[in-house]
């Protein structure tokens, strides 16, 4: 076990009678002893309810919850902590922005723009908004290999734009999307940038002002932080143009009977008691992958996807999704089996003690796009090694031996 292993523990256990190697980082990263001790410490010693109390426990828990503002606001150099939004994830975060944002902005004829690859929660929004304003939603072709076809972004991308909705990196293909190129493009057209970092914060370094977003959602429980907590990052001008999307205790400042007033941006997005736990979760999370540094995490992901993805690449009768060139993934690989559903070939990989995820990934228009109905997908994260991957090749190959005959 490596050094980086040692600290999650979950990572060192014995599934189906083989050492477990978990390859679904994509769907939810495993945590560091650090985020876990963070969270008992807040139940051990500090729990008590933010902004609210005076007595030191509320005192101690307030300081932390708003410590993880900052720490987030430095890790995307956001201009102020005031633009860091607390969700509880990426689909509350786009939700949110299609919702009480995109209402304000778009109007019967206006255009959406989104592409072939997106999550569903960054689809069905946009869907729902263009319903109720009669816009219309356009989607970015694909190139062959699997990336987004800028030359079709700039055909697609045009005044009548309102919003631009990408992806930075795909949850099925691992492909990066040049969020900086893309959002200059919507904004010579008079649009907005729409991001949505649920599969780029965890893996790489992202600068909201370099790459000149207008809104960046993305989930803590990817990115080595408990579930249930997420960011929404807005420019503070376009934030303070929403309104709260849901009022009560908390978002206020005066309640009167016939009408109320509320908490200046971030806070009066924060009704109720938040998710105090997670929140302070999520700042020992960024803590972690600040430690580790973004720069190694690269280094390290990349040095698993160039051993593995040959390897993959050699196996007769395996096809992988999206680019070829190992420089073009984060660690998340979707690949078939010639004749074996994908579910079996997750069922028979656990059997191996190896945990992928096999479906269509929550990206429905991309399967269709890539005319298959699910695929398996194995995601790497900095924390595995190359002897997980030789474990995934193996098991693999046993599969393959196991269904030779075919899968009835
Ligand atoms: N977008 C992408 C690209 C994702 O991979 C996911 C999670 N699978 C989401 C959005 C939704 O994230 P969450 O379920 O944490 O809200």
């Amino acid at each position: 076990m490596n050094e980086i292993c040692r600290d999650f523990p979950i990572l060192n256990q014995i599934v189906n009678d083989e050492r477990l190697v978990y390859l679904d980082n994509a769907a939810t990263s495993q945590k560091p002893k650090e985020v876990i001790d963070a969270v008992s410490n807040y139940f051990l010693r500090d729990n008590a309810n933010v902004h609210r109390g005076v007595h030191t426990l509320a005192e101690r828990a307030t300081e932390q919850f708003e410590q993880t503002r900052f720490k987030v606001k430095n890790l995307i150099n956001a201009k102020s902590e005031r633009e860091i939004v607390y969700t509880k994830g990426t689909t509350e975060g786009l939700n949110w922005v299609a919702v009480s944002f995109g209402t304000q902005v778009v109007k019967s004829g206006d255009e959406i723009v989104v592409s072939y690859m997106e999550h569903h929660s960054n689809i069905v929004p946009w869907q729902i908004l263009c319903e109720k304003t009669g816009a219309k939603l356009k989607y970015v072709k694909l190139t062959k290999n699997g990336e987004l076809d800028f030359e079709d972004a700039k055909e697609k991308i045009t005044a009548k734009t309102k919003i631009v909705s990408i992806a930075q990196a795909s949850n099925v293909m691992g492909v990066v999307n040049p969020i900086k190129e893309l959002a200059k493009l919507a904004h010579e057209n008079g649009a907005y940038m729409v991001v949505d970092g649920a599969q780029s914060l965890p893996h790489m370094k992202v600068d909201v002002q370099d790459l000149d977003v207008d809104f960046l959602a993305f989930s803590g429980h990817k990115m080595l932080g408990p579930t249930g907590i997420g960011i929404l990052f807005g420019k503070m001008e376009l934030l303070e143009r929403m309104s709260p999307l849901e009022y009560g205790g908390e978002m206020i400042d005066f309640v009167e009977l016939d009408h109320s007033t509320f908490k200046e941006v971030p806070w009066k997005f924060e009704g109720g008691t938040q998710n105090i736990a997670g929140v302070i979760g999520l700042g020992a999370a960024i803590d972690y992958l600040q430690d580790v540094g973004y720069e190694e995490i690269e280094k390290k992901e990349h040095e698993l996807v160039e051993y593995v993805l040959p390897k993959l690449l050699q196996i007769d009768g395996l096809t992988v999704y999206g680019p070829k060139e190992p420089d073009k993934h984060t660690g998340v690989i979707s690949f078939n089996l010639d004749g074996i559903h994908p579910h079996d070939v997750a069922t028979a990989l656990d059997m191996e003690g190896v945990a992928v995820r096999a479906g269509h990934h929550c990206a429905q228009p991309l399967m269709k796009y890539l005319k298959i109905p699910a695929t398996v997908r194995a995601s790497f994260y900095f924390y595995n090694t190359k002897a997980d991957a030789d474990q995934l090749i193996k098991a693999i190959l046993a599969t393959k031996e196991f269904f030779k005959h075919g899968t009835i």
